[in-house]
């Protein structure tokens, strides 16, 4: 399993290509074995604590997420032989539990909190990694192995799919891992390659970058992206320029991929292309149609489908239901 971890295809997106007049990329993550982007990270950072000599046969490896990196950790914790303790909030929803037991994940379920509340699932998840003989703390956050997994792989894949010509790279930030770490591997690769932040609404960055202050605004039903704050992952991310996108151009998106290029994504991609398109706008004014602009296309649609793809669940949030689904 772990060797079909990374060199995920890529693909031109031919209608955000006609919307930006030049040429945008998607790099399929969903094609990964836990389906997300985040297979990456859990490898990198279930490695990294092999190599430091913390993980031991047996051992267990123990994180705070209500989603794609549970998935990701409790897969790679299988094929190297180790448990897996994912502890979330009681609030999510019922496929994500059911999807980490059926991984074989054991689940530790905690009253949803705020950050500073010491009973929070993060601080939990630490204090039980602490306590559990055996175990490591995955830290997605925090732990730069997280970011260097995009460094050493995300970003020499997409250099080496576009033959060496590249003129932006953007997606959204979760832990921050893959912006920075491919946006360092590409900036290393050609320091002419503009990295942009794609914001969603209700996440601190976008002011941030923009004016250095971490300020949110709005909200977005987005999962695994929106942040609040610089983790470790993004300390040093080159971010030449910001973008903020709305839950209802990334769901265009979403709908417009599934319909017209038979992808079927979650709404962090939708996001991811709506930005992608703006940030290829922008390179087409100033070097021409020939322009060429990556994003990540982070996960499978097939997650969300009591969520994105079903039409009383948009209605409750107040987004535009798609055509086919009244
Ligand atoms: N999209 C989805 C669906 C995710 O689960 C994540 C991971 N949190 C991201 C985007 C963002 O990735 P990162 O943590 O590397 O910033």
């Amino acid at each position: 399993m772990i060797e079909l971890i990374g060199n995920t295809p890529m693909v031109r997106l031919a209608g955000p290509s006609a919307a930006a007049g030049c040429e945008i990329f998607g790099k399929c993550e969903f094609v990964n074995p836990g389906a997300s982007v985040k297979d990456r990270a859990a490898w990198w950072i279930i490695r990294d604590a092999e190599q430091r000599g913390e993980l031991q046969p047996g051992g267990t490896v123990v994180e705070g997420t209500a989603g794609n990196t549970g998935i990701g950790i409790a897969l790679v914790a299988n094929a190297r032989g180790y448990k897996t303790i994912i502890v979330m909030p009681d609030n999510q929803s019922q496929e994500k539990m059911d999807t980490l037991r059926a991984l074989g994940a054991q689940l530790v379920l905690v009253p949803p909190t705020k950050f500073a509340d010491p009973n929070h699932f993060v601080h939990t998840s630490r204090r039980l990694a602490e306590e559990t003989p055996g175990a490591v703390w995955a830290n997605q956050f925090d732990n730069i192995a997280n970011r260097r997994a995009h460094i050493e792989s995300t970003a020499p894949e997409i250099w080496a799919q576009m033959e060496g010509r590249l003129d932006g790279f953007t997606c959204a930030v979760g832990t921050g891992g893959t912006l920075a770490g491919t946006g360092m591997g590409l900036k290393a690769e050609d320091e002419n390659i503009r990295v942009a932040l794609t914001d969603p609404y209700g996440a601190a960055l976008y002011n941030y970058y923009a004016c250095g202050e971490l300020k949110a605004e709005g909200s977005s039903v987005a999962e695994g992206i929106g942040q609040g704050r610089i983790t470790a992952n993004l300390e040093g991310a080159p971010v030449d320029t910001q973008f903020r996108i709305s839950d209802e151009e990334g769901l265009a998106w979403v709908a417009r991929l599934l319909r017209e290029e038979g992808l079927c994504l979650g709404l962090s991609s939708g996001i991811n292309v709506a930005g992608a398109v703006e940030l290829g706008k922008q390179l087409a004014a100033e070097r021409g149609p020939e322009a060429r602009v990556a994003t990540i296309l982070c996960d499978t649609g097939f997650r969300y489908l009591s969520t994105l793809y079903n039409a009383q669940w948009l209605e409750a949030k107040g987004l535009p239901v798609f055509d086919w689904l009244r």
